[in-house]
């Protein structure tokens, strides 16, 4: 039996497994600098939550989950996103009654049935930001920034910032209405007929080039809204000139999730072909409702892990050698009880802050020489009978070749001497 990785789903591999270690950690840090507090929901949840709160005619939802029925006869499904999930924990736990916003961070796997291709997986890795329960432009603003600031960190500088505002409760109706008699002039078919039914906004996401032929003169989203909401999206903007941020104003970008309103934004690199959305995120000021909770207005947003570590590499910025698994101190015990010792004097150096691993499975001093030298190690301690007997070790510097015989008692000072000199 030859087992491989499901479709659409891959395993990430030293050295180039260490990128998706530094995307986390540089996405979350600017948030974590920023009073983001870290949260970790379950991977399923009850299928009734997406339904509900990511809304039922968006592609997640028809068709994208991981959906079944458990032992005890409940529908579960795998969490394709992140977004309800926490807003599910704030009102369970009653967070949102304490000081607002509530601010969090997440990192995890996600799940979506969808066709595969490069940088579109049915199991992908987001870290994402949530702060929930106030309504401020500086907010967004804030959030905004600190998903540029993770990228930055990395060094990436082609990621481009798109930024519209979908409106509110009080201003999209209007718009929807304006929007759907457009559609329904147009030559659709039948599924996307029916979408401009159910979720007209959605249609403007349409990726299809004779569909977006089509909708060059669409109303835009931007011409409908109401003062309040222009004003808000006005303050978002200053806030993020002010800030010395660039961005596109882009009146057709609405997102996948229904639940988005007013500040909506997506974070693009042109190096990654047909899928160039790196991260996204926007307000969602009716969520809570749609699941139950009370009116709880938050923004937020989850960046692509996978993604960000083909904009890294599309950008020359994945590093090669540097990435590999290095150690510093490389152990060469020869016979059974040189192992004995080896793994003692290992712990203790590693104790001692010294990254050290030594060759295993009794091999050779050859073999074991030369594992040395591709662990990247500066020195190796051999250890034979002889030096036992002595009570010695040999410490060898591998660059210059040249070896001391060390008592075993001061071989971890010796080594730490050395290496930070
Ligand atoms: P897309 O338009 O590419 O399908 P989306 O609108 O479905 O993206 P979100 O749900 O907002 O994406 O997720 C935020 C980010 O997560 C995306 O910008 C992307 O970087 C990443 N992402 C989403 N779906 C996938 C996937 N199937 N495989 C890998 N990364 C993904
Ligand atoms: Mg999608």
């Amino acid at each position: 039996m030859n087992f491989q990785a499901p479709k659409g789903t891959f395993d990430w591999l030293p050295p180039r497994s260490e990128l998706v270690l530094a995307v986390r950690e540089a996405l979350s840090a600017p948030a974590r600098r920023a009073g983001y507090g870290y949260i970790e929901t379950p991977t399923f949840e009850d299928t009734a939550l997406f339904a509900r709160g990511v809304g039922e005619s968006t592609d997640i939802v028809t068709k994208e989950m991981y959906t079944f029925t458990d032992k005890g006869g409940r529908s579960i499904t795998l969490r394709p996103e992140g977004t309800a999930p926490v807003v599910r924990a704030v009102l369970q736990h009653g967070l949102h009654n304490g000081p607002l916003p509530v601010k969090l961070w997440y990192s995890g796997n996600n799940f979506r049935y969808e066709r595969a291709q490069k940088g579109r997986y049915r199991h992908f890795s987001q870290v994402g930001i949530e702060a929930l329960g106030a309504e401020d432009p500086a907010l967004d603003a804030e959030v905004i920034t600190l998903g540029l600031d993770g990228y930055a960190s990395l060094g990436l500088t082609g990621v481009e910032l798109l930024l519209n505002s979908l409106g509110c409760k009080d201003c999209r109706p209007a718009y929807r209405t304006a929007l759907q008699s457009f559609l329904r002039g147009l030559d659709l078919d039948e599924q996307t007929r029916a979408r401009v039914e159910i979720n007209p906004l959605r249609v403007l996401d349409d990726k299809r080039p004779e569909v977006r032929a089509q909708l060059e003169a669409a109303p835009l989203v931007t011409d409908h809204l109401c003062e309040a909401c222009k004003a808000y999206h006005e303050e978002v903007r200053a806030l993020l000139r002010a800030a010395g941020v660039t961005f596109t104003d882009d009146p057709r970008l609405v997102r996948g999730l229904d639940y988005y309103t007013r500040t909506t934004f997506e974070y693009v690199h042109g190096g990654l072909g047909a899928q160039s959305a790196v991260g996204g995120g926007g307000r969602y000021d009716g969520l809570s409702e749609m699941i139950g909770g009370p009116p709880l207005p938050s923004v937020g947003w989850a960046i692509g892990v996978d993604r960000t570590v083909l904009a890294l590499e599309a950008e020359g910025l994945a590093g090669g050698d540097e990435r590999a698994v290095r150690v510093q101190v490389y152990g060469v015990p020869l016979g059974e009880e040189a192992r004995r010792e080896m793994f003692t004097l290992l712990r203790e150096l590693r104790a001692a802050g010294v990254t050290a691993d030594m060759a295993f499975g009794g091999r050779g001093v050859k073999g074991a020489m030369k594992s040395a030298d591709r662990s990247g190690a500066s020195y190796a301690i051999i250890l034979g009978e002889r030096d036992l007997a002595a009570g010695t070790a040999q410490i060898k510097d591998l660059a210059s070749g040249e070896q001391t015989a060390v008592p075993l008692a001061e071989i971890v000072t010796t080594l730490k001497e050395k290496l930070t000199t």
